[in-house]
Order: structure tokens, then C-alpha cells, then sequence
């Protein structure tokens, strides 16, 4: 029979893990009896509570719960990759462990696959109920953004939840960026993609680990790893403000030739020189962001780090 890896990443999910093992115990029980086996991947993303011990509670109860436990916290990005680095199935979903996924919709993801010729089946929200609406504006702004600048397509509300063949996961484990970005990962490798839509759905229990800092800080990810419109924006500045200053110099010439006027237009020069400063600082700061991404890249560290996995358990 086929197998279906359903991979999990969690970070301090000691009440929402629970809760999800019994959904998806459930869904597999009513949807996936005599269909396809499973096994569970839980990476522990270096939680601070009982996140880990729950896992292992699981995993004596059900061998088909295998886990992964981080080091220490590396992101969901890694997390994920960890999962699928791991995942043995002939399918491989991910999931969150906040039920934010409906499990429920694992069947229909799978029919698709198996009968429409699919590669890989993703979601989106169509709707953003329950998250707050600055945070859905600077979303919408992003998404419209990044596909102006970048010739991959990002799809706005788009989850990481998904169903892949094997195929597809291959490609995406053979990526080993440094800097991740799912979203972009997933629709570089390419292959025939579905999305099926859903109502936004909150979370089960515990709490965002999303600041609208962290997302922003994402959104730049997302942005400089795959779009280098930036750096085009900077020469065209660049280039605009040449041209700008060239024709002043001529007109000051010309001006103090003609009405001999040397030292008239302080405030307008203080004024100019602090403009096009900022113009500099701004245009190196994107560069830079460029260049701390490739030295990442170039250090080559590892993008995360085991402590601990179910198979060290046989080794006690
Ligand atoms: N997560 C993780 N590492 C992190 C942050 C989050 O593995 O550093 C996991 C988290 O446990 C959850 C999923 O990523 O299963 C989505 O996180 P969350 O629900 O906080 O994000 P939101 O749904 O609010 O965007
Ligand atoms: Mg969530």
C-alpha cells in the first residue's frame, strides 16, 4: 500500500499537538482505512515547553509517530525540511500543528493527485477572518509586490499546507539554500499544481509565533531571494540623478556666466545634499541586503541541527 507522510513542524505546540494527533487520527481512521498508510513527522523546532516530551508520549503509543528535535529553534523553513529530508512516503503533506490545516481536506487533496494527474495539490485562504487587518493589508500589498518584481508566481494567501508526490519533494530537498522561502521553493521546482481553496480557520489552542516583525522580516526574504528588481531599482536611481545633476550643472554655469551670482542657493543645496544621501543609504542598504544573503549562502552551515530523533530511542 502507499504511504503518506503527513509532516509537522512545531514550536511550543504542547497544547495544540494533542489535539492534532486526534484530528488527523481521526480523519485517517474515516478517510485512509484500507487507502494508504501513514506516518507522522513531528520536528520539534526547539521548543522551551513539553512540546518534545508530548511527541515521545505519542510516539510509544503509535509507531507510526516518528519525530525529529532540533537543537535548538531554527524556523519553521528548517523545520519543514527536516520533515521532508525525513519523510518516507510516497506522499508528503505538510502541515501546521494549530489544526489552521484541516486534516478534513486531506482526502480531496489525495483524489486529486490520484485522479487528475496532479503533482502537487496546495491551499489558500480565501478569506482572512480573524487576523488583524493591518496585517492583511501589508499581506495583500506584499503579494502584489512580489510578483511585480519577481518572474515566479507567488500566490496570495497561499498556505504551506500541501500534498506532493515524491518527485516533487525530491526537487525540493535537492534545494539547499541557506536562506529559505517555501512559497518561492515550491513554485520554482515547478510541476502541475492544484490549489484548492478554503475559509481561514484559527488556531486550536497556544498562540501566534508571527510578530508583525518576523513577517517582515520574511517578506524580505521572500523578496531578495527571488527577485533582484532591487538592485535594478537602485541603478535606475542612480541613473535618474545623474541625469538631474548634469543638466544643473549646466544651468549653474550658464546662470553665473549671465548674472555672475556665486554664492545665492544655500538652503536649496542643503537640501539636495541631504536627498540624494538618503537616496545612497537607501540604494546601499539593498545591496547590502543582497550581500548578507550570499554570505549566509557561502558559509554553507548546515540548515539546521539534530539533537534528538526517534531512532535514537533503539540505541538506549
Ligand atoms: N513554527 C515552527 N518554528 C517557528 C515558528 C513556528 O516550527 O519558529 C510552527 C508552529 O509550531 C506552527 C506553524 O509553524 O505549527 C505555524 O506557526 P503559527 O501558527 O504560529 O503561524 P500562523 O499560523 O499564525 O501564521
Ligand atoms: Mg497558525
Amino acid at each position: 500500500m502507499e504511504k503518506i507522510s503527513v509532516v509537522v513542524s512545531c514550536y511550543n505546540e504542547e497544547k495544540a499537538l494533542p489535539l492534532f494527533y486526534e484530528e488527523m487520527e481521526r480523519v485517517r481512521k474515516q478517510d485512509f482505512e484500507g487507502v494508504a498508510d501513514f506516518e507522522y513527522i513531528f520536528v520539534n523546532d526547539g521548543s522551551r515547553d513539553k512540546t518534545l516530551e508530548i511527541m515521545k508520549k505519542l510516539r510509544a503509543q503509535d509507531s507510526k509517530v516518528r519525530y525529529i528535535s532540533f537543537s535548538r529553534n531554527f524556523g519553521k523553513e528548517a523545520a519543514m525540511l527536516a520533515g521532508l529530508d525525513a519523510a518516507e512516503g510516497d506522499y508528503v503533506t505538510l502541515m501546521d500543528a494549530d489544526l489552521q490545516d484541516p486534516p478534513a481536506l486531506l482526502k480531496q487533496m489525495y483524489d486529486v493527485i490520484k485522479n487528475e494527474g496532479y503533482d502537487q495539490v496546495g491551499t489558500r485562504r480565501v478569506t482572512r477572518k480573524g487576523e488583524p487587518a493591518i496585517r492583511s493589508f501589508f499581506a495583500r500589498m506584499f503579494y502584489k509586490i512580489i510578483n511585480k518584481m519577481s518572474d515566479i508566481e507567488m500566490v496570495d494567501g497561499a498556505r504551506d499546507y500541501r500534498l506532493m508526490k515524491r518527485k516533487v519533494v525530491q526537487a525540493i530537498i535537492s534545494l539547499r539554500e541557506y536562506n529559505r522561502y517555501s512559497k518561492g521553493l515550491f513554485s520554482f521546482v515547478g510541476f502541475d499544481t492544484k490549489w484548492i481553496e478554503y475559509e481561514n480557520v484559527e488556531r486550536v489552542a497556544g498562540e501566534t509565533k508571527w510578530s508583525f516583525w518576523k513577517l517582515f522580516k520574511y517578506a524580505i526574504e521572500g523578496i531578495t531571494a527571488f527577485s533582484t528588481t532591487p538592485l535594478i531599482l537602485s541603478s535606475v536611481l542612480g541613473l535618474f540623478f545623474c541625469v538631474v545633476a548634469f543638466f544643473a550643472i549646466i544651468l549653474i554655469i550658464v546662470r553665473t556666466l549671465v548674472f555672475g551670482d556665486p554664492t545665492s542657493g544655500w538652503p536649496s543645496l542643503v537640501c539636495i545634499i541631504v536627498f540624494v544621501s538618503g537616496i545612497q543609504l537607501f540604494t546601499i542598504g539593498i545591496i547590502g541586503q543582497y550581500l548578507s544573503k550570499t554570505y549566509l549562502e557561502v558559509k554553507k552551515r548546515p540548515i539546521y541541527i539534530v539533537k534528538e530523533t526517534e531512532k535514537d530511542e533503539n540505541n538506549k
